[in-house]
């Protein structure tokens, strides 16, 4: 790893990451990216280009807008330093190749989704339908090394130059990502919206596991909606129990009721909790995307060397 090269991509990071800031704020709101200039939210006074050096700025100004003084969300450093982070992982993990391209654009798409989803439980089509294309064209020119690029050949051979083969094959993989994980996703939505009578996952989810199939073909999509459901599910158990065991100890103390007594009702309305709390499912599927093209082969190598 070259010392300069990793600090001027880290760099680049950073400005990637404060352009995705604008976008998180404006893409849920139907605001233009580009126009007009970013603007203070309380004063409206335009952020001069010397105040709008990614981290560095915000720490000089101590957080605060240089006019008014009205507090600057620090989500700007997280997220600028979050994208600077990936991009940095990225060199270091795949080196000076489009695979680092690749997973730098598909990371920095997924960082934007998971603080949209968290923030407001929307996942833009105008990150997650390019996103999908983007995907696609990358499985041309970066192979998905993947299960159907190893079963397939064996069972059609195809009347063409094992070159474009190769790549045809990875756009197929990419293809059979995009359709299970799309297919997966409106499936669960759909038996949980039954089970439950309220919406847990949208077309929102549907467009994002399309694109995250895209970037990451058959066996890693795989991966990924597996650790998401198992992550989703540990995170949404654990808040109901948190809430049934703070209620009960409110009504203990409020209501003087005995701990059966405030156990059982506690339990109701943590029950209800749940059902009106809708998880963003798009964090976990982000997240575990993350996870899966830095981590994901090397555990399926493991997991399938204990079997
Ligand atoms: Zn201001």
């Amino acid at each position: 790893m070259d010392p300069a090269l990793a600090l001027a991509i880290f760099a680049f990071g950073l400005a990637f990451g404060s352009f995705l800031h604008v976008s998180i704020y404006r893409l849920p709101r139907a605001l233009s990216v580009v126009l007009p200039n970013s603007a203070c939210p309380a004063c409206q006074q335009p952020i001069r280009l010397y105040d709008n050096i990614p981290v560095l700025s915000w720490l000089l100004l101590g957080g605060r807008c240089r006019h008014c003084k009205a507090r600057i969300t620090p989500r700007y450093l997280v997220v600028e330093l979050l994208t600077g982070a990936l991009f940095l992982a990225c060199y270091a993990h795949f080196g000076l190749t489009l695979a680092t391209l690749k997973y730098c654009t598909l990371g920095f798409l997924l960082l934007g989704l998971i603080f949209t989803d968290a923030e407001t439980h929307l996942l833009p089509d105008k990150m997650t339908l390019p996103g999908l294309a983007l995907g696609l064209l990358f499985s041309l020119v970066v192979p998905v090394n993947d299960l159907a690029s190893q079963l397939l050949p064996g069972l059609i051979a195809l009347p063409i130059s094992s070159d474009i083969s190769a790549h045809l094959l990875s756009l197929a993989d990419a293809l059979l990502g995009t359709a299970v994980g799309a297919s997966f996703v409106y499936g669960a939505g759909a038996i949980y919206l039954r089970a439950r009578g309220v919406e847990g996952m949208g077309f929102g989810d549907v467009k994002l596991m399309a694109m995250i199939g895209a970037f990451l073909g058959l066996k890693l999509t795989i991966f990924t909606l597996f650790t998401a459901s198992i992550a989703g599910s540990i995170v949404g158990i654990s808040t109901v129990f948190v809430v049934w065991f703070k209620r009960t100890r409110r009504r203990m103390a409020r209501q003087h009721e005995t701990a059966r007594e405030a156990r059982r009702r506690a339990w109701g309305s943590a029950a209800i909790a749940l059902r009106h709390h809708q998880i963003p499912f798009g964090v976990f599927l982000g997240s575990m995307a993350m996870l899966a093209f830095f981590f994901g082969n090397r555990f399926l190598h493991w997991y399938w060397g204990l079997m």
